[in-house]
């Protein structure tokens, strides 16, 4: 194979994984072929914006596009907790965690996706190792001893080292390699939209748990007067269906109902947009010269905020294997650096998706006895510094 002909690394699907991905390796002079069917300017239509840990901030530094991203990000602060669910019969109960809690001074940043993906892209296509395909998709792989061989919609072949599948929960390269998944679907929608309110947002996050799912309120930066968030809003999917077909006015009164009034008098800026929730995990996160990354490999649903962050956790132990393999001349795309991968990571997003589904269960949950349990549970966390330690360094994965 000559190697100046040909890419190092493929990586199918340009979501925000598959470009994190792409920067890290170019960022070691791999090179690097990527493919996306979609038009790369729909991108702009994201209005998620993605509560990162700390960890993902590192790989924006490392990239060197924190500093583009950082005027638009917010500190996240403080996590407040409150369960609406028996508000009428026991009254409300709730708990705060502060990063100072974990000595830390905050526990991440709420970047938009729109604003990541562009500037994860700008800094891309200045890289002399990146190759951008858009509106072509690979339908064929083959993996020989040596080298992958892939085939495209368009009919360009090529061979790379190893293959990157960052193409979703939806990923034609596991259903090819027949790498079969569990999967749970819920009957549940995610709402997101962005909110202007009276009261400051103190940089604290609110999830409010009630029934049907999540009401989280995530803080925005703004630089104007208003403060702003985004809403993740998880309900069953007829009550989100017909939220998302209001009026605005009646929204807003729906919304401020659902808010308990946190953040005061709170109205819809811009519009609403619908997200399945699912969970899902794939059976093993390699194959010969190919590896599952991102929701290719695992979906969680947004309680929580751990989907990208564990994409991200994904791709630093991919980037350090691949780093590793480099320095030790080694090749990248070898049996041995992928088993490497799958058995670092395999347990670890198991086990996260598992927890998640948990989590989720119990914060939808219309079980008497559980709505109690967990009420409880939030009010005997106010008693135990050492539990609610715990449970921060658990979600951040510590
Ligand atoms: C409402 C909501 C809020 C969330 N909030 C958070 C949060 O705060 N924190 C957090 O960590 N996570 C969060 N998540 C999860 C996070 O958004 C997802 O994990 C993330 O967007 C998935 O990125 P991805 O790159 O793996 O997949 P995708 O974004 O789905 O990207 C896949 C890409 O592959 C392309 N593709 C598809 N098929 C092919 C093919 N055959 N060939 C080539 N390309 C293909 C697609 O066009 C797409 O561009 C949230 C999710 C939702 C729904």
């Amino acid at each position: 194979m000559n190697e100046e002909k040909h890419p190092s690394v493929i990586i199918s699907g340009l979501g925000i994984s598959g470009l994190i991905t792409a920067s890290l390796l170019c960022k070691e002079k791999i090179k690097v072929e990527c493919f996306e069917p979609i038009n790369i300017s729909k991108f702009r239509a994201d209005q998620r914006t993605t509560a990162f840990l700390n960890p993902a901030i590192g790989v924006f530094k490392e990239i060197g596009i924190w500093d583009k991203i950082e005027p638009f990000s917010q500190p996240l602060k403080e996590m407040e907790i409150i369960d609406a669910s028996s508000q009428k019969k026991v009254g409300l109960a709730s708990v705060v965690f502060e990063p100072k809690e974990v000595n830390i001074e905050n526990f991440g940043y709420n970047v938009p996706n729109s604003i990541l993906r562009l500037e994860l892209l700008g800094w891309l296509k200045k890289n002399k190792n990146f190759v951008l395909n858009i509106r072509d998709s690979i339908v064929k792989h083959y993996a020989f001893d040596d080298s992958i061989f892939v085939r495209t919609a368009k009919g360009k072949e090529l061979n790379g080292k190893l293959l990157i599948s960052c193409e979703g929960k939806e990923s034609a390269i596991r259903k090819r390699e027949e790498i079969n998944t569990i999967k749970t679907s819920y009957s549940q929608l995610a709402m997101v939209f962005q909110v202007a309110h009276s009261k400051k947002h103190k940089d604290r996050t609110t999830e409010i748990l009630d029934v049907g799912g999540p009401f989280t309120i995530i803080p925005l930066r703004d630089s104007s007067k208003q403060s702003k968030s985004t809403v993740v809003w998880m309900d069953n999917s007829d009550v989100i269906d017909e939220a998302y077909s209001l009026e605005n006015a009646e929204f807003n009164s729906i919304i401020s109902k659902k808010s308990l009034g946190v953040r005061g008098n709170i109205k819809l800026v811009g519009k609403r947009q619908k997200w399945p929730v699912s969970s899902q995990l794939s059976k093993t996160l390699i194959s010969k010269r190919t590896v599952l990354i991102a929701e290719s490999a695992h979906v969680m649903p947004p309680t929580g905020a751990q989907g990208l962050n564990t994409s991200i956790e994904d791709i630093i132990a991919l980037h350090n294997l691949c780093k590793k393999a480099l320095k030790n001349n080694e090749d990248i795309g070898a049996n041995r650096v992928l088993r490497q991968y799958n058995f670092k990571r395999f347990p670890l997003t198991g086990s996260k998706v598992f927890g998640i589904h948990l989590l989720n269960k119990i914060s939808m949950t219309e079980n008497g006895f559980l709505k109690i349990a967990r009420k409880n549970f939030l009010l005997y966390l106010n008693q135990s510094p050492f539990l609610k330690k715990t449970l921060i360094k658990a979600g951040l994965g510590k």
